[in-house]
């Protein structure tokens, strides 16, 4: 007999990108979660559903056996406090940097920095391996916006394409982590619901290699074709 097997999903990014996986594993929501406004969904497969919350809510569900398996991005992961996680796959989606940011033009500022983010834990951890001593302010969004009216010095936030600094006078100035979301496993189910969990993670990683191994046979046509043209340089 199976038992029920519930995975945590959040909204946008990871929702996204997580749904073509999860249907190359086999697993298609009945419903579509995108354009939907309820939490849970029922799947193909009669065993699983789907719960979609927010993003940093996603540990906590699975640490506390309220969804047996998670997508959580390493950002999330790294500002969580807990230990009742496995964290078995990386599904190299929703890829972006943890960055610490500033001003493009250098301003004077007090002795100790001024860090805006939400990123606490992280950005303590982060200056204290430094041996440098900053203020943190908390805030939830809109980071960028902190330096711009003397809120902060610098923020640490996740760049992707660095329009959003660009936009707001800021420049990338440190990389503080590598960012893509995990699959993140509760602990008991793990062992109470093994052959079900086992497979499900042996299929997200087939299709993450699926995903991977599509996109380096694109590369290499591209490379191969540019190669020919490129011959007489
Ligand atoms: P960008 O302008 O492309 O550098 O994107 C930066 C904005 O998108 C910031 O507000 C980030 O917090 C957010 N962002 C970028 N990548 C991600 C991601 N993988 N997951 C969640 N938010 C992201």
């Amino acid at each position: 007999m199976h038992s029920a097997i519930t995975i945590a999903l959040s909204k946008g990014r990871i929702l996204q990108e997580s749904l073509p996986l999860l249907a190359q594993a086999g697993i298609r929501p009945e419903e579509d979660p995108l354009s939907s406004r309820k939490l849970i969904f029922s799947t193909n497969r009669p065993d699983v559903s789907l719960v979609v919350i927010r993003a940093a809510d996603v540990p906590t569900f699975v640490e506390n056996g309220a969804a047996d398996l998670g997508v959580a991005g390493k950002d999330v992961l790294m500002e969580y406090e807990g230990n009742g996680l496995y964290e078995p796959l990386d599904l190299n989606i929703a890829r972006c940097r943890m960055m610490l940011a500033g001003p493009e033009k250098t301003v004077e500022h007090a002795a100790r920095l001024r860090i805006a983010t939400k990123y606490v834990s992280t950005a303590r951890r982060y200056f204290a391996a430094q041996g440098v001593q900053v203020q943190i302010v908390k805030l939830y969004g809109s980071m960028e916006l902190a330096p711009l009216v003397g809120l902060a010095d610098r923020i640490v936030d996740l760049v992707d394409t660095g329009n959003t600094l660009r936009a707001n006078g800021l420049a990338p100035l440190e990389t503080i982590a590598e960012i893509s979301s995990r699959l993140i496993i509760n602990k008991a189910s793990l062992k109470m619901k093994h052959r079900q969990v086992k497979q499900l993670i042996d299929l997200l990683a087939v299709a993450v290699a699926t995903k991977r191994d599509g996109a380096f046979s694109g590369a290499r046509a591209e490379s191969s074709s540019e190669g020919t043209g490129s011959g007489k340089q």
